[in-house]
């Protein structure tokens, strides 16, 4: 497994289309890492099924305060065991210009813009700045709300920085309404982003549409139907204590 070295980030130690060789790609792990023997014990089971990238939310987003936020820096070390210990790729969540500097520094090899993140230009913005010159994989969530030009402008954004290694992440769009999904699929809007920019790798996050155990299996195969080569699924090894989603 290649690494980044400071001599040269701006050549990418991993590129989508090598990852995406083997479809579907299965990037999966925690909603967020809690504890290093959560990390750990997750990783392990996921690596056993062929997982090739792990995910988990180091600085958590929460719609409201008082909720869990994530363990901060101190679950990096635990993602670069993981590393370590299974040889899968690492992915996290950044927010802000901090997060970007301190994931690449603790070795994280993918990053992911949340949909919270994706509706904020400003703070995209930031992000693509503080990656110039680190050609570091970035997977672009869609926004809250169903606007693919808020979507596609923050892929623009990453680009305009020197960014090549971009992928989209389909993670469905709240509404005020609950009906069976967490967040309505509105299948035309990944479909529009496509069209758009064929060249778009496209990554379907059952687990955000779905927010049951139950629809990820249907919603996969579903996005798999329609064109998409890489699943994003939260998994949990005990799921019934996990801290969040
Ligand atoms: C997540 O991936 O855990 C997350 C917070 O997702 P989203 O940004 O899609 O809500
Ligand atoms: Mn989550």
């Amino acid at each position: 497994m290649k690494n980044n070295t400071s001599a040269d980030m701006s050549n990418p130690a991993i590129t989508i289309k090598e990852l995406v060789k083997d479809k579907p790609l299965v990037l999966a792990g925690p909603c967020s890492a809690e504890s290093r023997d959560q990390l750990l014990s997750t990783a392990k089971e996921l690596a056993s099924f062929g997982v090739k990238i792990f995910r988990a939310g180091i600085w958590k987003p929460r719609t409201k305060p008082g909720g869990f936020e994530g363990v901060g820096k101190e679950g990096l070390k635990w993602l670069a065991e993981v590393k370590e210990v299974t040889g899968m790729y690492t992915a996290t969540e950044v927010a802000n210009s901090k997060h970007v500097k301190e994931a690449i520094k603790g070795g994280v090899d993918i990053l992911w813009i949340g949909a919270r993140t994706t509706g904020n230009p400003f703070a995209v913005q930031e992000i693509a700045d503080s990656l110039k010159g680190i050609n570091i994989p970035v997977f672009v969530k869609n926004p809250l709300n169903a606007d693919p030009d808020l979507w596609i402008g923050a892929i623009e954004r990453l680009q305009n920085c020197g960014i090549t290694e971009i992928a989209a992440i389909h993670r469905g769009f709240s509404a005020y309404e609950k009906g069976l999904f967490r967040n309505q699929p509105q299948w035309h809007i990944p479909i529009e982003i496509k069209r758009r920019v064929p060249s778009l790798v496209m990554i379907c996050d059952p687990s955000h549409i779905g927010g049951r155990p139950d629809l990820i299996y249907p919603l996969s195969q579903q996005a798999l139907d329609l064109g998409f080569v890489c699943l994003m699924i939260e998994s949990h090894y005990l799921p019934s204590s996990e801290l969040c989603d």
